[in-house]
């Protein structure tokens, strides 16, 4: 089954993770898509959403979703999940 994912709900529905590359410096992130409901509607597009890279400060960031397939993959991810001030 092949789903287009072009906004954050449909990457949250379908258990998505989001891949942020800094264009500037490199640094790479992962989030998951529906930590990320909390801040966006639904409908936005995934290119919409503002990162901010935590090294250079820059907000032109690459962001790709992708899904994990447990089958096939035992590499460990590091997700940063959002938490409650
Ligand atoms: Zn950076």
């Amino acid at each position: 089954m092949t789903v287009n994912v072009d906004t954050l709900g449909k990457a949250a529905k379908h258990g998505f993770f989001l891949h942020v590359k800094c264009t500037r410096c490199g640094k790479e992130s992962t989030f998951f898509a529906r930590d990320l409901l909390v801040f966006y509607v639904p409908d936005c597009p995934l290119d919409r959403i503002n990162f901010k890279c935590e090294r250079c400060d820059t907000k032109n960031t690459e962001v790709m979703a992708f899904q994990v397939c447990r089958d096939r993959s035992n590499r460990k991810q590091l997700v940063w999940r959002l938490v409650e001030m």
